[in-house]
């Protein structure tokens, strides 16, 4: 099989969305009138990001998954994706999975594949991942405001178990397992949820790299500190070592939960989201001035119910520290 038939039998679908799909030098896209383009690109990496012999098919839709969880932190409703892989073999089995996991993400969130590139090398998965947002309504990193409640979805923490679970580092209660181990390989993004919070919230991102690093980012580009209750925290996985739960959720990354700031009054419509959706949202503190010992503190402090501050030892996951 040769890499144009490859590309045809597993990877050219219908492209409702588009003018142009794959097959020539570029796809053609039209956005709809008084809409921006918002546009994002993550790679995964054998070895990094996932672990040799994973899944095919939940790689192929995490692939995606973990593009569209970008989209939904803007606010942005996802509309067409392009598909860069190097793959060191075309294994007819591997890939006909592979393309079955990201189809099946693809169909579910309505986006269409338009493109990509081939070639041949270590796996090596890149997605670029492009929606629409109403021009000036992108829930931005840096449109937080002082006084803002802090949010989060779902249950953080999950997904960096999971991974504990599967490298040997951590024996879960069997109840636990299967949910963790799904929280990694195959993440769910929170688009439902990025699309209802564009009216309410200030400012959005998704937790890929661990709740205070990636809040963090929100404080700093706002221009404020966060702090955080952590009696106001999600519920931990009951029969798990505290500590490690704890850990998991403040600094596991993986999850592609959706922490948000939105004003106080805002709080009754996010419960009506919550119950809609039949996402939990947690409320977990508040975005304030950041004081002249913020330098120091850094933009997120954890604090006990005696508002003592927590020292956490890790923020989170960095390719280069
Ligand atoms: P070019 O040489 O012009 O860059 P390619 O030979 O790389 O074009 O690709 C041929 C067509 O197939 C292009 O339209 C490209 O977007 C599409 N394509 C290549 N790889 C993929 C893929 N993995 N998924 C979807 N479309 C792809
Ligand atoms: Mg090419």
């Amino acid at each position: 099989m040769g890499e144009f038939d490859l590309i045809a039998r597993h990877f050219a679908r219908a492209t409702p969305q588009a003018l142009l799909g794959p097959g020539d030098d570029c796809a053609l896209v039209r956005p709809e009138p008084g809409m921006e383009l918002a546009i994002t690109t993550d790679m995964l990496v054998e070895g990094t990001h996932f672990l040799p012999g994973a899944d095919p098919r939940d790689l192929g839709w995490k692939t995606l998954a973990v593009n569209l969880s970008d989209l939904a932190a803007m606010g942005a409703r996802p509309r067409w994706v392009l598909l860069a892989l190097s793959l060191p073999a075309a294994d007819e089995t591997w890939l006909a999975a592979f393309a079955e996991g990201l189809h099946g993400c693809a169909r579910e969130f309505g986006v269409d594949l338009i493109g990509g590139d081939t070639t041949r090398g270590p796996l090596n998965l890149c997605v670029t991942a492009i929606g629409e947002v109403p021009a000036g309504r992108a829930l931005r990193r840096d449109g937080a405001q002082a006084g803002d409640d802090i949010w989060i979805s779902g249950q953080p923490g999950l997904a960096a178990l999971g991974l504990a679970q599967l490298q040997g580092r951590l024996q879960l209660p069997a109840a636990w397992q299967t949910l963790c181990i799904k929280r990694l390989q195959a993440p769910r993004p929170r688009v439902q949820l990025g699309l209802a919070l564009r009216p309410l919230a200030h400012a959005a991102i998704d937790i890929s790299d661990g709740l205070l690093a990636d809040l963090g980012h929100v404080a700093r580009r706002s221009g404020l500190q966060a702090r955080l209750a952590l009696n106001q925290l999600p519920r931990l996985p009951e029969g798990v070592d505290r500590a490690t739960a704890l850990d998991a959720l403040l600094a596991g990354g993986d999850d592609y939960e959706l922490c948000f700031t939105a004003p106080s009054s805002q709080r009754l419509a996010l419960g009506c989201i919550a119950a809609d959706l039949d996402i939990p949202l947690w409320r977990i503190g508040k975005m304030e001035a950041a004081e002249a010992s913020a330098e120091a503190a850094g933009p997120v402090l954890l604090l006990d119910p005696d508002d003592q501050v927590i020292e956490w030892a890790r923020l989170g996951y960095d390719h280069f520290a």
